[in-house]
Parts: C-alpha cells; structure tokens; sequence
C-alpha cells in the first residue's frame, strides 16, 4: 500500500509544510471512486477490530492534530464509524482544567491511553502543549522546548507495553481554512461552530505551522509515526488515513485465541448428541439441568409409547 509510505515522517527529517500540497489527491480524479475504496477499507477496519478486541494483547491510539477546520470530527466521523463502539473511544482534549493544570501536562492524557484490545482516537492531544501553549507562550520557552523529549519518552513507554501509536496531522492551507468557515455561515448544523477566536487565531497561522514544523521533525518514530496527510479534499483525507490504519492493523500481526474448551467435546455434549437424537440440530446449552432432565424423561416415555 502507497499512501503510508508516501506521508510517513521519517525519523530524523527536517519537514517542510510549505512543500507539502494540502490539495494532493493521489490519483484519484472523482469522489466516487475514492468513496468505494473507504467503503472497502471500512470493513476491513472493521473486521481487524473484531480481532483485536478478541486477542485482547494489542492497544491502538490514533492522535489527530490540525488547525481549525482542518477536519478532526469529520475524520472521526467518516473513518471510525465502521468501529464497533464496543471497542472503540474518542477522547477530546480542551483547554485543561484548574485540576489538570496542577498537575503535568501528560497527566490528564495518560489517564485516557487504550487498554489492551481498545482503539483510543485522540482528538487533540498531549501535542497542544507544544502547540498553542508555545504560539501563545503560555509557558516560558525553557518549558515547552524540553517537551519534545517528554514526549517522546512517553510515547515509547507506551509502544513498549503494547501500544501501537500512529499520529496524524491534517494538513489545509489557509485559503481553504477561510473557505470552510465562509462554508459555516451557510449551514444551519454548522453554525454553532462559528468563533470569532478561529477568526482572530489565523493571524497566528504562520507560528502555527513552524509550531507544527518542530513536532513532525522532532517527534516521528518507527515506533510512534507522525503522517502528513494532504486535507483539502475531505473525501481524499479520509481514504488516506483509512488506508494507513488497515496497513498499521494488519502490520500488528494479530490472531484470533485458540478456543479455551474442548471444542469436540462441547459438539459431542451439547450439538451432535441433541442433533443425532432429535434429527435435527437443536442447542440445548440454555436448558437448565433440570429441564434437560424432563426432556430425557419425556424422549424416554414417548420411545416406550412407540413399543
Ligand atoms: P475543537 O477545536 O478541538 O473542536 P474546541 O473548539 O473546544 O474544540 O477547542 C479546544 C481548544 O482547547 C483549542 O483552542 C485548543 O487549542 C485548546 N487546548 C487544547 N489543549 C490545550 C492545552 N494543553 N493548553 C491550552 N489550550 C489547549
């Protein structure tokens, strides 16, 4: 598969979002063809699922990062709704409370990291704080610059105790993050995201993205992967992070348990018995004792009946 090569951060590489086209659509020229393809990898993300919560061995937190209107919910929304929600959490991270404030920064994240056999998508992350918090200095640079390191400590804590990570940043340029929020003034079940803070916050665009030029350089590992993936065309953005999390769940190498009963045995007790007896399959496993007691009883008077 392509596209988790093609936007992979590898370790180590000075990133240049100036270069890389937020409008690329690989080459897919129409929607349709595109949405056929999500709708592929939507079952098989589905199906990998289902196994990973069987297996019970292996996390899966998915970090989402963009600018505003860069298409987090919609992501969330278009990728992860083939997920059983069983299996399956989405956790926000919003400006932190006076609580999370009194303690470090990754306090309130860690607390939300998947258990084994979960998906955890989340939807901002440990990542604003070298985000926001530095475009706005809401802590001295001596602070956050040594953030990167932290990070990346703690992201490999997690890969060594069995979490698979993978990060994507959705990537617009400005003029389309101006379009989509012209789009809102036009859409009754969008308007209520309409802020005048996203407005004033573009005057920060440019410190945003060296903020964001730091994290992929800084912070991309084979264990913990960073993607850059091209955002301006939702259809697009959503066929490309769909592609990348069937290649990192197949890469994880999962198998079903073996069955922990004797499965001949269970067929010989409760399937092929009732079946041979009866002449057709019947599962009797819901039948209390007593109950399967009567029916003997009964089988057994109505074979004498016969006679
Ligand atoms: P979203 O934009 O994710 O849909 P909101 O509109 O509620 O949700 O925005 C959440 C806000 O919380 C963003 O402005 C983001 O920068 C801010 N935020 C998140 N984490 C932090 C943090 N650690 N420090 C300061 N602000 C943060």
């Amino acid at each position: 598969m392509g596209y988790s090569n093609e936007f992979r951060i590898k370790p180590g590489s000075k990133v240049n979002l100036d270069k890389m086209d937020a409008g690329y659509h690989g080459g897919y020229d129409d929607e349709d063809k595109a949405a056929q393809e999500l709708q592929k990898n939507a079952r098989r993300l589905s199906e990998l699922q289902a196994l990973m919560y069987a297996e019970n061995k292996h996390a899966l937190l998915i970090v989402l990062q963009a600018m505003d209107a860069g298409g987090k919910d919609g992501t969330i929304h278009h990728v992860m709704e083939a997920m059983n929600p069983q299996g399956c959490s989405v956790v926000g991270f919003k400006v932190p409370t006076p609580e999370e404030l009194a303690h470090d920064y990754l306090w309130r994240i860690h607390q939300h990291t998947p258990r084994k056999g979960q998906i955890t998508v989340f939807n901002r992350s440990h990542y604003e704080d070298v985000l926001v918090v530095r475009v706005h200095n809401l802590v001295p640079e001596e602070v956050w610059s040594k953030r990167y390191n932290d990070i990346n400590n703690f992201e490999r804590l997690l890969a060594n105790n069995g979490t698979t990570i993978v990060k994507f940043f959705l990537h617009i340029d400005k003029d389309e993050q101006l379009q989509r929020f012209r789009d809102r003034l036009d859409e009754k079940d969008k308007q209520w995201k309409i802020s005048d803070a996203d407005y004033k916050e573009r005057d920060y665009w440019d410190d945003y993205q060296q903020a964001y030029t730091d994290v992929l350089s800084k912070c991309s590992f084979n264990y913990a992967p960073w993607y850059v993936i091209p955002a301006n065309r939702k259809w697009f953005r959503n066929l490309a992070v769909s592609e990348i999390l069937v290649e990192t769940m197949e890469n994880m190498d999962m198998k079903y348990p073996q069955p922990t009963v004797d499965l001949a045995e269970i067929k010989r007790l409760y399937h092929a018995e009732v079946a041979e007896e009866a002449g057709f399959p019947v599962s009797s496993v819901h039948d209390k004792p007593e109950d399967k007691e009567k029916k003997g009883k009964k089988k057994g008077k109505k074979k004498k009946k016969k006679k």
